[in-house]
């Protein structure tokens, strides 16, 4: 051990290499958690070379090895178990080049989204993929997390955008897959493990997206509904209506807005009776492609589908009504301890999913105010459950709202990724064969499991670590 850090100060020198306990303590958490484990050493190598000298060093001496991107994962995945380095992309960040001929963007894995999209955007060209942490999540770690967000509906996930990928596997090899071609047919395609795999198979050190014309353009609306059949009813009426200008639909329970608007006044109340809110956004290229939007939604109150509606005149208005929606990051400071489902089902079942929810949370002890907000047109709603911070709680609520998310076939995490916090509920959306196939996928790239080894699956399950829960972030 002693050698391999002296190893790694050689490789790295002092501005690579933090071993000093009191900057190690904020390598420790992401944006849910906080681990009871500081890492050995936090690794922060500048160029892919270095990166895979030091994993090379790091897997002959058999130190467990953690990549990190801007730490807001909002699952515990880029949390260090006991014994392990963290591998921070921070000092690999930039943008290398924009081509805007064959549209595509390559990035250091350690660039902040914001940056990326800046960079596009710059050249009449757009990167899609938008979520609320913009500003510190890295594009290496929405690509690990195949990061979804408030335009999957128009633009699907990270998965879709990434057409390139350089990876230093667990033995320190570089993987290089970045000669941007469209069509490649040659055999498997290497890139696609490695997205979403949450740093458990390698250490993505540079990503090759794919950019797309820009939509400076958009139309944004908030309407009061019955409840979410009316939802569904209008998703349907604006997708036949506007095709794939619809790039946002999300969706606000009642309880969400009691919440935020009136029990912590975080945002002024919308509407004077509440319902179910919707906001429903369009882009397109051109003005003239929003024409008709207010006299759609008219036809829709007069047809008794939307009970009241308000549309933004500006982008400041937009940027008030967007609020609402993004007030559920405020909410972890309100509501204390609790559990943030991050659940997908059938777009057409998450009413049904959510009333069935509602039913079995009010049977359990545990459970306190539940509040649910979530990416309707995804058919993805976080559902937080408020508790009394005991682990029993936390088991019995989880449970509750497994067992309720099997009966329905969805996924314990529809975006955040497993991590270590949802790992042991796996098992809630995956079957027996699908365990076997998940691991021996694990055990191909990384046969040793040092690469992330307490994340999505635990194949030393005598390493377990228990997470201290620290107020929850919610998307
Ligand atoms: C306010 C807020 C809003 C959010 N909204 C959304 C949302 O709408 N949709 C959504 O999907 N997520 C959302 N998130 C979650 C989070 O932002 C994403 O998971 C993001 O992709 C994580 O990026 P990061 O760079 O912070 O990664 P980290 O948190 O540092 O790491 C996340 C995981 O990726 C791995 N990783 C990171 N970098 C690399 C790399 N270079 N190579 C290999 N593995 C790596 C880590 O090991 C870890 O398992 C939100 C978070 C916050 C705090």
């Amino acid at each position: 051990m002693t050698m391999a850090i002296d190893a790694l100060t050689t490789l790295l020198g002092a501005a690579g290499l933090i071993t000093n306990p009191a900057d190690l303590s904020r390598y420790a958490a992401d944006a849910s958690v906080q681990g009871p484990d500081m890492p050995l050493a936090v690794l922060r190598p500048k160029t892919t070379d270095e990166a895979s000298k030091a994993v090379a060093i790091c897997a002959q001496a058999g130190i467990p090895m953690v990549p990190q991107g801007g730490r807001t994962g909002l699952s515990g995945g880029a949390v260090p178990p006991a014994g392990a380095v963290v591998i921070s992309t921070e000092r690999m960040s930039g943008v290398i080049a924009v081509n805007t001929q064959a549209m595509t963007l390559t990035a250091w894995a350690g660039t902040p989204l914001q940056v990326v999209q800046e960079a596009a955007r710059a050249q009449g060209l757009d990167y899609p993929v938008d979520i609320g942490a913009r500003g510190s999540a890295t594009i290496g770690g929405t690509v690990a997390t195949n990061a979804g967000g408030i335009r999957v509906l128009r633009h699907g996930m990270t998965r879709r955008h990434v057409l390139g990928l350089e990876i230093v596997l667990p033995d320190g090899a570089v993987l290089s897959r970045m000669r941007g071609l469209v069509k490649d047919n040659a055999g498997y395609d290497l890139c696609q493990p490695f997205i979403g795999s949450e740093g458990t198979l390698g250490l993505i050190t540079q990503v090759m997206v794919q950019l797309c014309p820009d939509e400076p353009f958009s139309a944004l609306a908030l309407l009061s509904l019955r409840d979410h059949a009316a939802a569904l009813d209008c998703l349907v009426a604006a997708r036949s209506r506007f095709g794939d200008r619809l790039s946002a639909f999300e969706g606000m329970w009642p309880d969400y807005l009691d919440a935020v608007c009136t029990t912590w006044s975080l945002v002024p109340a919308p509407f004077a009776t509440p319902g179910f809110a919707v906001l429903l956004e369009l882009r397109a290229r051109a003005d003239a492609q929003l024409d008709g939007f207010q006299d759609w939604l008219g036809e829709l109150m007069e047809a008794g589908l939307v009970d009241d509606g308000i549309v933004a005149r500006s982008h400041d208005e937009e940027r008030r009504l967007w609020a609402l929606r993004e007030a559920v990051g405020e909410v972890d400071a309100q509501l204390g301890p609790h559990i943030s489902f991050d659940l997908s089902v059938a777009v057409d079942q998450l009413g049904q999913f959510c009333h069935a929810c509602d039913r079995k949370l009010r049977g359990v002890q545990a459970a306190g105010q539940v509040i649910k907000v979530g990416h309707l047109g995804d058919g993805n709603v976080h559902i937080l459950v408020a508790h009394d911070g005991s682990d029993a709680s936390v088991t019995a609520i989880s449970r509750s709202v497994y067992c309720v998310l099997r009966e329905y076939n969805g996924s314990v995490t529809a975006e955040h990724g497993v991590g270590r916090s949802k790992r042991d509920w796996l098992t809630a959306c995956r079957d027996p064969v699908e365990m076997i196939a998940l691991r021996r996928q694990k055990q191909i790239w990384d046969p040793k499991s040092l690469m992330n080894p307490h994340s999505i699956l635990d194949l030393r399950a005598s390493n377990t670590a228990t997470l201290i829960r620290q107020p929850h972030r919610s998307a």
